[in-house]
């Protein structure tokens, strides 16, 4: 048996819960969330698709729902309003998760914290700091953007996407960086790969890709208001990966310490996950000047989080 919750029903939460009811990533589905009418709308329209699907229990619930879960989902918060700065919507949605982790703590009883509300950083810090719950406590941290780093090698090589190694490390913001010297096609590092392929791959189209790569999720905004299947669908891989035990290597948001010359800060660096949250932190070599971006990203969320922390 496994029950996972999600808190905050919109736009992230709604697509998460249905990519989760497609897959069965769990036995036992609840939504929670400040409008409780929208979740059980939610709930009953994916309770609609069921029959087609296979047997699960989805409904709208309450904080109690998250005693015994194994999961909890945070996609609660508000976007950012024309004019307002990144530490203003970092307060309010750290104001707006702090509420809700409050409430969730009066049940808790065991499980992982996955956090997707943004800044994503921040609140991964923020939820490790009031939990207390050290690596159980993960962050979506660049897995969306990773993957679309994937797609986009994928695309440019001309090979399927298994095949297209890559990753995107740092925040999930605009300090996030793409490390060049951990991308492959299938082992082959993507320098010697384009060689290979008779592609041209030099510093110009390798600042467009990560460029491109970086600005996707304001594309897609900018054409339909909001971003929810790519990160839905992140989510449920992280939940699979957890409840599945399968110690898949992601880019998650993790509290570091030490690692890299990082401290108190999450970000994303390459991380085992499993049933237990983030079961190892990954200090790859990595090149002086990756080093100094991921340095760089660091220092930028915790301008961030110590605006917040005041
Ligand atoms: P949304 O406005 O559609 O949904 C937010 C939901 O949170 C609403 O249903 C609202 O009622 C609920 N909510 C607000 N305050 C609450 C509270 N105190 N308690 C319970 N529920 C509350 O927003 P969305 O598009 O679903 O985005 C949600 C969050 O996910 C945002 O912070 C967004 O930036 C973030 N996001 C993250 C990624 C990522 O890669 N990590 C990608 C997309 C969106």
């Amino acid at each position: 048996m496994s029950k996972i919750v999600i808190v905050g029903a919109g736009a992230v939460g709604s697509a998460t819960a249905y990519a989760m009811a497609i897959t069965r990533a769990c036995n036992e589905l609840v939504l929670v969330d400040l409008n409780f009418e929208k979740a059980e709308g939610e709930a009953i329209d994916i309770n609609h698709a069921l029959p087609y699907l296979h047997g699960m229990k989805v409904y709208a619930g309450q904080y109690e729902d998250c005693k015994d879960a194994d999961i909890i989902v945070l996609s609660a918060g508000v976007g950012r309003k024309p004019g307002e700065t990144r530490l203003d919507l970092a307060a309010k949605n750290v104001s707006i998760c702090k509420d809700v982790v409050d409430n969730i703590m009066k049940h808790y009883n065991g499980g992982l914290f996955l956090i997707a509300t943004n800044p994503v950083d921040v609140i991964t810090a923020k939820v490790t700091e009031w939990t207390g719950l050290g690596d159980k406590v993960i962050g979506t941290g660049t897995t969306l953007d990773t993957i679309r780093l994937r797609s986009e090698l994928a695309q440019m090589f001309d090979v399927d996407v298994e095949s297209a190694q890559g990753y995107v490390l740092g925040e999930h913001g605009d300090s996030q960086f793409v490390s060049w010297s951990l991308s492959n096609i299938s082992g082959v590092c993507v320098d010697e790969y384009a060689k290979i392929a008779g592609v041209s791959l030099n510093d110009d189209v390798k600042t467009q890709i990560a460029h491109t790569v970086k600005t996707g999720g304001g594309t897609v905004i900018k054409k339909k208001g909001y971003t929810n299947s790519g990160i839905a669908i992140c989510i449920t891989t992280l939940a699979q990966t957890i409840l599945g035990g399968r110690n898949t290597i992601h880019t998650v948001g993790t509290m570091l310490d030490g690692l890299y010359g990082i401290n108190d800060v999450a970000l994303s660096i390459l991380c085992v996950v499993g049933r237990e949250g983030v079961i190892k932190k990954i200090e790859c070599p990595l090149p002086d000047n990756e080093i100094k971006l991921l340095q760089h990203s660091a220092q930028q969320i915790k301008e961030i989080l110590d605006g917040v922390s005041k």
